[in-house]
């Protein structure tokens, strides 16, 4: 590919001669060919006035000017037909010359009173034979053009297919690589007025399995690259300027599509939304310097750096609101590393109005979701807990000890269970009152919580009763805890002036031979004895 020598006509298949002219620093290149065909040979797309001197000199190395017969228009766009009323002047009159087209083309090519009379190949079923070369053509209407055609020849199993697979192109590579499918994209977007045209037009080309496309513009397609490009011009979502109806730059729009399209498949694939504002920094990052970007609403607040995730307050250098359904749920707020330009601006506004509807319903969906757990947390909260002492209750003791059981076996580490009576408890009812009861069992709840570690587990067992689980700890160490609690029980005045309260407690360890019904039996026998020896004492057994 290196080694093609653009000055002269290039033979991309045989006796099919690209004779075009590179034109200086132009991302849109427009190509002619011709097919050498003996005296009825067949010009295609014959060019500018721009490109014409060129193309004429090309021409004539392959053929004689009096040997072009046809001369195809696949529609009627000045890059295609300009040169036709110098070219028609100087060569040589042939009757039999004809200008191929489709008729909807003609309506309008009429218009420059040229000599040469009209092939209007929806009128000749759609074919040419030219000597021994047969031609077929592709009706591809509205890409871009009503009356726009493809030329395709069986031989060479080649189309000429005029602006479709054609790109705006940085720099002008005669044959497509992998990196042509971006710059064909972004042309098809804003060029071709409809997915359904574009897949119409594509689908009529697919049928015809070419080997090489020929496009009038950018890069001609290789057999290995044909498919790959038909597959990603596929879907495309053309039609872009219908995007805004302010902003009309075709780069800005086609961002702003990208982002889209990412966000609505990260949304059909349940995507959360913290990740989605993570894909937006990202892309706005790369693109326009994001620094930083914030979701704010009543109930969180989440900002996204490079160093991650925080709630960190951000400068705002621009914002939006996130609407859902006509209502404000948050807003989103960016921060720049530099100052924005007004194209900067622009593609904002274009991002802030096509994005407020999937952020919003994303945003609902996880406020929704959030509600529900919080919901969800509370629930499962009160049902394992005591209401009035907010100790764990009786269900998720049972459950923690069968868990804690299992462990302590299987890693064999200690396990100790402490069961503690309020001593006379129906004594301080019967003098002070029900409430104060209450506030005697809700104060001693809170010396429980403070006296024990966090991987322990208290327990609200009945009435007046509580229990403990203390996972790595042997009968030694629990009772020695115990007998600590027990003093500093003691030593409190409960709810009311000069109101004591003592425990018994009863203590015991893990057994092999335990389950959580032996252990809690054992702990309770020994708590029996405690009260039964006089109370206000810790037994362990
Ligand atoms: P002992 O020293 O033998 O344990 O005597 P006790 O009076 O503490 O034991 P008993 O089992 O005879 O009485 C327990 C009392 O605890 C009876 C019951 O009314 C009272 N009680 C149980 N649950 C609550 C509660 O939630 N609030 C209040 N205020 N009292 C309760
Ligand atoms: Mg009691
Ligand atoms: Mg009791």
């Amino acid at each position: 590919m290196n080694n093609l020598d653009f000055s002269k006509p290039i033979e991309i298949a045989p006796k099919i001669w690209w004779v075009g002219y590179v034109i200086p620093d132009d991302p849109f290149q427009c190509h002619v060919y011709l097919i050498e065909n003996g005296d009825e040979s067949i010009l295609i797309d014959p060019g500018s006035m721009i490109t014409f001197p060129v193309t004429l000199e090309k021409i004539v190395q392959v053929t004689a000017l009096k040997n072009i017969k046809y001369i195809i228009m696949h529609h009627q766009d000045p890059d295609i037909v300009g040169c036709y009323s110098t070219l028609e002047s100087i060569m040589p009159y042939r009757e039999d010359r004809r200008i191929v087209t489709h008729w909807r083309t003609w309506m309008l090519l009429k218009h420059y009173q040229w000599k040469t009379p009209f092939y209007l190949v929806d009128k000749e079923d759609w074919k040419l034979k030219a000597g021994n070369k047969e031609l077929e053509f592709i009706f591809t209407p509205y890409a871009h053009f009503a009356g726009a055609i493809c030329t395709y020849d069986k031989e060479n199993e080649l189309i000429f297919s005029s602006d479709i697979f054609g790109g705006l192109t940085e720099k002008f590579k005669f044959y497509a690589d992998k990196d042509y499918l971006e710059e064909a994209k972004l042309f098809h977007k804003h060029y071709m007025p409809h997915k359904t045209v574009l897949n119409y037009a594509l689908k009529k080309i697919e049928e015809k399995h070419p080997k090489i496309i020929a496009p009038q513009h950018g890069s001609i397609i290789k057999e290995d690259m044909v498919q790959y490009m038909i597959d990603g011009l596929k879907d495309l979502d053309c039609g872009l300027y219908l995007m805004d109806d302010y902003i009309d730059d075709v780069f800005i729009l086609n961002e702003v599509d990208e982002i889209l399209k990412a966000f609505i498949e990260s949304l059909i694939v349940n995507e959360p939304f913290e990740k989605l504002i993570s894909k937006l920094y990202e892309f706005l990052h790369n693109h326009i310097g994001l620094n930083a970007v914030s979701v704010i609403t009543d109930h969180f607040k989440c900002t996204i750096n490079e160093k991650g995730k925080s709630q960190k307050d951000i400068r705002a250098d621009y914002e939006f609101d996130i609407m859902f359904k006509n209502e404000k749920i948050g807003k989103i707020v960016f921060e720049f590393l530099g100052s924005l330009n007004e194209k900067d601006k622009m593609f904002l506004d274009v991002l802030n109005k096509k994005l407020s509807l999937p952020l919003g319903a994303s945003l609902y969906r996880y406020l929704i979701l959030k509600e529900y757990e919080e919901k969800e947390r509370v629930l499962y909260e009160k049902s394992i807990k005591d209401p009035l002492t907010k100790l764990y209750n009786r269900n998720y003791l049972y459950d923690f000890l069968d868990r804690k059981i299992k462990e302590a076996k299987k890693h064999n580490f200690p396990l100790s269970l402490a069961v503690i009576d309020i001593d006379f408890f129906k004594k301080i009812n019967d003098t002070y009152g029900h409430l104060i009861g209450d506030c005697v069992l809700k104060s001693l709840a809170r010396i429980l919580q403070k006296h024990f570690r966090g991987s322990d587990i208290i327990a609200r067992f009945g009435g007046e009763e509580f229990v403990v689980v203390l996972p790595f700890c042997d009968l030694k160490d629990a009772c020695n805890r115990l007998e600590l609690l027990r003093k500093e029980i003691e030593s409190e005045y409960f709810c009311k002036n000069n109101l004591k309260v003592t425990v018994s407690i009863g203590v015991t360890e893990l057994k092999k031979e335990d389950d959580k019904n032996s252990l809690i039996q054992r702990a309770d026998e020994n708590l029996y004895e405690a009260k039964k020896s006089g109370r206000n004492k810790v037994v362990c057994k």
